[in-house]
């Protein structure tokens, strides 16, 4: 089975099961190689009601690296980084210090507005759709650009609840954005958790990820557990549609270096 490079653990403080549970059911659904991927800390306070806090994080490594054994699959060891505003003022430094795998970059908010969160969704019917997607992709597109990141996380997060602009509009928003991913030699994640919220669709959609597959933008796949049933959820999916599109490779990562293979 393909890689699983989106993993969360109970320090995050809304994932639920025993790190060795996640590991197991990986290992019954025959992967290969996963990734722990859980939401990095940072010493500004920033969403600290949903992550570890700074001084857990070498209890998450231990945690992650005690992981391995002779058998598969290999445990990889890496983070889900926010992009938010002046947090290249701490990763920087920190990430490039830390031994990890991969790093995942992910916009959560705008402004205080954790737009993906179900108890502050009823903002979505105040706001203007569009525009507001326009301004999560400038978000995005900053993050291409501290070249800090190696995958691009849940690309279009905001339509998780449903609300979306028309394509003409979301094309013309996403093209300039793809554009700085492709030029960061960033990868693109299939993230099937959409697959369990109410859009019920694989982040990125099919007319994304045809616009990444223009720009030769690699992929890799996700399924964001925050539980340990949910590794490797509806994989099948996923690799379909990165087929559909016309991919014919992905990429694993090791210390944050990506290395092409042939999917299945
Ligand atoms: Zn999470
Ligand atoms: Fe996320
Ligand atoms: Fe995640
Ligand atoms: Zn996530």
């Amino acid at each position: 089975m393909i890689p699983d490079y989106h993993i969360h653990t109970i320090l995050c403080k809304h994932a639920k099961g025993d790190i060795g549970d996640y590991r197991k059911v990986a290992c019954e659904k025959s992967f290969s190689e996963i990734c722990f991927t859980d939401h990095a800390p940072n010493p500004d306070e920033y969403d600290s009601k949903h992550r570890m806090g700074l001084a857990q994080f070498p209890e998450y490594k231990k945690m992650v690296l005690s992981l391995s054994e002779d058998k598969p699959p290999v445990v990889l060891f890496g983070v889900e980084a926010d992009y938010y505003e002046n947090c290249t003022c701490f990763l920087e430094d920190w990430l490039a210090e830390q031994p990890l795998d991969l790093v995942i970059g992910s916009v959560h908010y705008i402004e205080n507005w954790g737009f993906d969160n179900p108890n502050e969704r009823s903002v979505w019917d105040s706001v203007d759709v569009t525009n507001t997607w326009r301004i999560y992709f400038q978000l995005v597109e900053r993050l291409a650009d501290t070249r800090l990141f190696d995958v691009a996380g849940h690309l279009d997060l905001p339509k998780k609840f449903g609300y979306r602009p028309s394509d003409k509009d979301l094309k013309e928003i996403v093209q300039p954005v793809l554009d700085r991913i492709a030029i960061a030699k960033m990868a693109v994640e299939l993230n099937t958790s959409g697959l369990r919220k109410p859009v019920n669709e694989i982040y990125p959609s099919a007319m994304l990820l045809s616009l990444a597959y223009e720009r030769e933008i690699p992929i890799c796949f996700g399924s964001d557990a925050h539980l340990p049933g949910e590794v490797g959820y509806r994989f099948e999916e996923a690799l379909n549609l990165a087929k559909d599109v016309g991919y014919t490779h992905a990429v694993r990562f090791s210390g944050r270096h990506q290395i092409s293979y042939p999917l299945p």
